[in-house]
């Protein structure tokens, strides 16, 4: 098939440990679209892309990347396309060398597919699912309007195990506002304990303009979880955690604190259980050291309100 490189859609978001994975489109936007605190695909209508299509951007990405060690699949929920069997394994035989292919999916989608559909694709070589838990707790989930149950996320993430895939679910610190801060700890810890997945990744709800939870924020329905309650937030959750074989990573700008120029914490990332010890210190050391002047202490949300990070 002959490719043309001046033509080539990939996708506009992608997990920051795929930063130098190359990119493939397989849809655009989302089909859910209405979680409370997501800017990403606002204003794309959710399309399926036809098979042929997709098939022309593969090949013009191996013009684009070459021999390449990973590669990451977008938009945000790939599984709903029925042809991807035979698309991952078209993307094997243009791309031979290629150690990993991952995507993100939601855990609505992997609870109603097949086991047989599921099973067929994680054969054909698609590696690893990244799902977006936000939080394990019932009412959070209900009031971001993230369109899933904490059920829903512990069967879809075994389903999605049973399958063959690793899983990474990505935690929201800060979701449960000032109000639900330890409910989101103990309830996200709970839901992660059940669904045993093999990476957790944090990062920091930075409520960005235009979305509805800014509104709410404008209204006076939400607060903002201040960084030291963050911290214990985390802490609390950690705690809670009783994993085995589970990677947890705070692999995003989200998750650093500053006080002025300094950055203070740059979040924990460690094997579990082995360094569950060490990054529960650090977690100590911080709240400590932040409890003596807490006002000093910025986040994310601070750097965003106040124009100096602009894109998340
Ligand atoms: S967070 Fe994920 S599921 Fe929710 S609207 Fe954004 S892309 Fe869709």
């Amino acid at each position: 098939m002959e490719s043309d490189t001046s033509v080539y859609d990939y996708p506009p978001y992608r997990p920051p440990n795929e930063a130098n994975s190359g990119l493939i489109r397989i849809t655009r936007g989302c089909p859910w679209n209405r979680c409370e605190f997501c800017a990403m695909y606002k204003d794309l209508p959710f399309e399926v892309k036809p098979l042929k299509e997709i098939k022309q951007d593969i090949q013009t990405a191996r013009d684009i990347y070459g021999a390449i060690d990973t590669l990451f699949l977008g938009d945000s929920d790939n599984l709903v396309h029925n042809d991807l069997p035979e698309i991952i394994t078209f993307i094997r035989k243009v791309f031979p060398e290629v150690k990993r292919i991952t995507t993100y999916a939601r855990a609505k989608t992997i609870k109603q597919r097949k086991p047989e559909y599921l099973e067929s694709v994680h054969q054909a070589g698609l590696d690893r699912l990244h799902l977006g838990l936000e939080s394990g707790d019932p009412e959070i989930l209900k009031s971001m309007n993230k369109g899933t149950t904490p059920d829903d996320m512990i069967k879809g993430g075994l389903k999605a195990k049973a399958a063959g895939f690793e899983v990474s679910f990505y935690v929201l610190s800060g979701a449960g506002g000032e109000d639900r801060w330890k409910e989101h700890a103990i309830n996200s810890a709970r839901v992660l304990n059940a669904a045993r997945p093999d990476y957790i990744r944090l990062r920091t709800l930075t409520v960005q303009y235009g979305t509805p939870l800014d509104d709410k924020l404008n209204k006076g329905e939400f607060e903002f979880a201040p960084p030291l309650l963050r911290l214990k937030e985390v802490k609390l959750f950690l705690e809670h955690l009783d994993l085995e074989g589970c990677f947890l990573a705070s692999d995003h700008l989200t998750n650093y604190l500053w006080a002025g120029p300094d950055i203070i914490y740059r979040g924990i990332t460690g094997e579990l259980p082995q360094e569950k010890g060490r990054m529960l210190e650090t977690l100590k050391r911080t709240i400590a050291w932040a409890g003596k002047s807490p006002e000093t202490v910025k986040d994310s949300n601070h750097l965003y309100r106040s124009g100096l990070i602009s894109r998340l």
